[in-house]
């Protein structure tokens, strides 16, 4: 397995709501590292390009009013596997069907207010790290810790 990085966000619901040290929490539990983060509100414009993929959607519109409601939490994650591992951790888009111990079925609502975003492919997850981090504010750290 290699080791990958990807793209995590909590939305604007989870952080209203005050879970973002949980959910942090459950990251770091099942083996990813933090490698960069940071909090602020999203423009529309900004939540609109970021979503580009689902433009044509019916929901597309809600979905970026949604993202840019509120601070969001944006996280680079490294890690074995690291794209398919956060997802598992995430659980399914719609938090009635996420796995039981999922952040979105412990902290998700509905499936347009669900918590958390992550990167579905190791080709996504390099655009969406671009998106929103420059090459000098990620911080790697599995290198260090393969030494020891
Ligand atoms: P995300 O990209 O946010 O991590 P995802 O990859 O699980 O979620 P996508 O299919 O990429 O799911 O959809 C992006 C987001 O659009 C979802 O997280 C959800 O909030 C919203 N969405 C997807 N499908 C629907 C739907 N049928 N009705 C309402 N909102 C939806
Ligand atoms: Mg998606």
């Amino acid at each position: 397995m290699q080791t990958q990085k990807t793209l995590g966000i909590i939305k604007p619901d989870a952080v209203e709501k005050s879970h973002i040290g949980e959910i942090l929490d459950r990251i770091e539990k099942n083996g990813l590292c933090i490698i960069a983060m940071k909090m602020k509100t999203l423009s529309q414009a900004e939540a609109a390009e970021f979503y580009d993929i689902h433009k044509e959607r019916p929901f597309f519109n809600d979905l970026v009013s949604f993202m840019s409601s509120g601070p969001v939490v944006i996280m680079a994650l490294e890690g074995v596997d690291a794209v398919h591992r956060y997802r598992q951790i995430m659980g399914a888009t719609n938090p009635q069907n996420a796995a039981p111990g999922t952040i979105r079925a412990d902290f998700a609502e509905s499936i347009d207010h669900n918590a958390v975003h992550g990167s579905d492919s190791t080709e996504t997850a390099a655009r969406e790290l671009k998106f929103f981090f420059n090459e000098d504010e990620i911080c790697p750290r599995l290198v260090t810790q393969d030494r020891h």
